[in-house]
């Protein structure tokens, strides 16, 4: 089976200002301080009154109450709703004329990359778990022994590629939910 990298612009949202992150850092080794989890609800400013049914922001992909609707009704799976917060919406927008907005955390889990992938454990840390691997040069080939059957879902890894099945791509298609893309995970490289 093919898969495909969802690629979705950024477009009508950002972050709000008082978007904050865990911080983790390592006993052994400062270099190694990086963001965990966000703390908090997804809270974000509209800056557009241009609305599409994605968005994506450097994390999260935000989705309008139409879009959400389609991906459920069709029994698409791999995924989590949370509401999202508008924070603030740039001047001459009606808030009230905004559709409710949708965080959307991938749980769909596709395990290690293939082995063909030729992607192997570039460096590990023992003391703060971090994990570094090689680049994506060959592309991200879903290794189906791994694979859970999600349609949307990340690899071990690589966190933000996030992965859709034939099954995602043609909903998204047929309903004309807009501002989104598809790359086949073959041809995924790094950068
Ligand atoms: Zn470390």
């Amino acid at each position: 089976m093919n898969f495909f990298r969802l690629q979705v612009g950024s477009t009508f949202v950002k972050w709000g200002s008082g978007t904050r992150f865990a911080q983790i850092r390592c006993p052994d080794n400062p270099d190694h301080a990086r963001s965990g989890d966000r703390m908090g609800k997804l809270s974000l400013d509209v800056t557009s009154s241009i609305i599409t049914d994605f968005s994506d922001t450097p994390i999260e992909i935000v989705l309008t109450d139409r879009a959400l609707s389609v991906l459920c009704n069709e029994g698409l799976t791999g995924f989590e709703p949370y509401p999202a917060e508008i924070r603030a919406v740039a001047p001459g927008i009606d808030l009230e004329s905004l559709p409710r907005l949708w965080e959307v955390r991938v749980r769909g889990d596709g395990g290690r990359p293939h082995p063909d992938s030729g992607i192997t454990v570039r460096y590990k840390c023992e003391a703060c778990g971090l994990v570094r691997y090689t680049e994506p040069s060959r592309g991200l080939l879903v290794d189906p022994t791994h694979y859970d059957g999600s349609d949307i879902f990340t690899l071990t890894g690589f966190p933000g590629y996030k992965l859709v099945s034939p099954r995602f791509v043609e909903t998204v298609l047929r309903h004309n939910l807009t501002n989104t893309s598809f790359l086949e995970s073959s041809k995924i490289r790094p950068g």
